[in-house]
């Protein structure tokens, strides 16, 4: 039985710890917090969230890409739990794209990410997987991947180009 978490708003010192390793990808309560973040991220109709955006310090995130407005050929997948993440190489080819976050409501910035990355996570049944993300797919891992390691999009932001997100919808329709 899952339940829907409180999602940590920028302010909340959570959100700019660094998250430790999970040493026990079996232990009951990580289970269990998997399945509230996905729980969370279904409710909330995001792409992904971050195990510290739960008020939970861990090297945890959820990537549940789909289509959208400004990525139409985002992969649509099955929400996918990736444990102690590393970011292995990155492209040095770069572009920018709107994000905006849980934690962060009402605002939505450009962010300049690498397009290509490859990764290395665990899965939520301990299994070491290697992949190659692009596009969106690879935007929503550098997000999270910076939750993890304390930081939010905003770090990422000339404060200028922010926009709200009523200007965001009119900017994207
Ligand atoms: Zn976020």
């Amino acid at each position: 039985m899952s339940i829907l978490r409180q999602i940590a708003q920028l302010g909340q010192p959570v959100l700019r710890e660094l998250a430790r390793p999970i040493v026990n990808h079996l232990d009951p309560a990580i289970q269990a917090l998997i399945d509230d973040m996905l729980a969370t991220v279904a409710d909330v109709d995001g792409v992904g969230i971050a195990a510290p955006q739960v008020y939970e310090p861990l090297a945890l995130f959820i990537v549940a890409s789909r289509p959208n407005l400004r990525y139409p050929h985002a992969p649509e997948m099955e929400p996918m739990a990736m444990l102690n993440p590393e970011l292995l190489w990155a492209s040095n080819d770069t572009e920018k794209g709107w994000e905006g976050c849980l934690s962060i409501p009402g605002i939505r910035g450009p962010v300049r990410r690498h397009r290509r990355v490859r990764v290395r996570y665990l899965t939520r049944e301990g299994e070491i997987c290697e992949e190659e993300y692009e596009g969106f797919l690879a935007r929503i891992f550098q997000h999270e991947f910076d939750h993890i390691n304390g930081l939010v999009y905003l770090d990422r932001v000339d404060s200028r180009e922010l926009v709200t997100e009523k200007e965001y919808l009119r900017i994207v329709s």
